[in-house]
């Protein structure tokens, strides 16, 4: 048996190594395609025609392309997306692609193919309304952040678990483009002219804000409290009106519980403001499909407090868990953590190195800088009064007056 080095895949390597693992007959034939969106990883759906039978290989690459650039980045994030999403289907098998190999060599993962499914954030630019996704991704959060904390996991045993998703280098890209960069006049910005000055003076110059976002950040640094999945935006999301997948925890690290569920609600908003400019011809539509986006911000988080505090009461692994006030201020504590966070990837959209398609694709420039400063405006909302939106109601009723 040869040693295995990493070398990045092709269409016919990746066909070797689907038949080598036995994944297939070795007289199958097998077509390859490359499917990612390729800033860091190359995607491969590997198809035998005859039977309909499909699989995925994702491998990491050992670098990120950046604007033409590129800066190196370790593979180790390929076994912690590995190793995060075989974890993820002991809690929510449902919810999760089954991982059948990964190799850390070789930065790969082979995984279901979800291809019958869209990428959430396409549906929504298009449209589509997919009644399951609230109550699923309620679930989901509920299930894996429990699970993974001190409040669901024996408290050794997360320690031990802990070790394993150890991420400097992809927590260091979201410490610099959630956190900081949006926040000073940094050259990975990314700000369309129109909308410099409106930068400057509502974002730039706000100390208050900025002193908020200081402390966001130090959260994010320092409160280990589970296994986040880290990058759960609607392209991290398969859907369709019966299934909900996540996928792409490359980002995993042990962080705050409201780190996630704040990424997830900021997207929604961000769909939510784009809608304006996509459906402006359609009123009546418009209308109909803002009201449901709300209420995915409302299933959301009412399906994530009742099955967490569900969960709570059932497996307790701390003797406070049981002192009466313990599980509010907690969930208290998450909600104000995951308006805090929301608000900086709302920002972070707007004027950071990566932009949201549902905001990019708005043609129509007036159109798509009025929705930049409405979102912006927002997001700071969101940072600067989290203790006081002590409620979902009070999160919807923000979101919907603003725009
Ligand atoms: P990246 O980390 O580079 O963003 P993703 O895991 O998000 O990689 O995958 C990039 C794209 O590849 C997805 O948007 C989707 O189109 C495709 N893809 C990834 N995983 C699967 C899967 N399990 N089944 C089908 N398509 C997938
Ligand atoms: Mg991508
Ligand atoms: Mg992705
Ligand atoms: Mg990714």
């Amino acid at each position: 048996q040869l040693e295995q080095v990493y070398e990045p895949l092709n269409t016919k390597t990746a066909i070797e190594l689907s038949k080598n693992l036995q994944l297939f007959d070795l007289h199958d034939e097998l077509t390859a395609e490359e499917i990612g969106d390729g800033n860091l990883n190359l995607v491969f759906r590997i198809l035998h025609i005859e039977s309909g039978n499909s699989i995925i290989i994702k491998q990491a690459l050992p670098y990120a392309k950046v604007v033409g650039d590129s800066w190196p980045l370790t593979l180790d994030r390929a076994r912690i997306e590995s190793e995060s999403l075989q974890r993820t289907y002991q809690l929510v098998p449902k919810l999760t692609p089954k991982v059948y190999y990964n190799d850390p060599k070789l930065a790969v993962t082979i995984m279901d193919d979800l291809s019958h499914l869209i990428i959430l954030r396409k549906g929504l630019i298009a449209g589509h309304q997919y009644p399951k996704l609230a109550k699923d991704i309620g679930t989901f959060l509920a299930h894996t952040l429990f699970f993974n904390s001190d409040y669901g996991m024996n408290q050794q045993e997360k320690k031990i678990q802990s070790s394993r998703f150890i991420n400097p280098e992809l927590c260091k890209i979201t410490e610099d483009l959630v956190f900081t960069d949006p926040f000073f006049d940094h050259d990975t910005n990314n700000i369309e002219a129109e909308l410099k000055s409106f930068v400057e003076h509502v974002i730039w110059a706000d100390q208050p804000l900025k002193l908020e976002v200081a402390k966001l950040k130090k959260l994010f640094l320092t409160k280990a409290e589970t296994l986040v999945h880290g990058d759960l935006h609607t392209g991290s999301i398969f859907v369709s009106q019966e299934e909900t997948f996540v996928i792409d925890p490359e980002f995993a690290y042990y962080g705050p519980i409201g780190f996630d569920i704040g990424a997830f609600l900021a997207n929604i908003i961000l769909n939510y403001l784009s809608q304006d400019a996509h459906l402006s011809d359609q009123p009546q539509k418009k209308a109909e499909f803002r009201q449901y986006l709300l209420d995915v911000l409302t299933t959301t988080w009412t399906v994530f407090e009742q099955e967490f505090t569900s969960l709570w009461i059932s497996y307790p692994q701390d003797a406070f868990m049981k002192v009466d006030g313990f599980l509010e201020q907690t969930l208290a504590d998450i909600w104000k953590d995951t308006v805090g966070f929301a608000g900086c990837k709302v920002i972070r959209r707007m004027i950071g190195l990566a932009g949201v398609e549902d905001v990019e694709s708005i043609k129509d420039s007036p159109a798509r800088i009025a929705v930049k400063k409405q979102a912006l405006t927002l997001g700071k909302h969101l940072i600067l009064n989290r203790h006081e939106l002590t409620t979902i109601d009070k999160l919807v009723k923000v979101v919907s007056s603003n725009a």
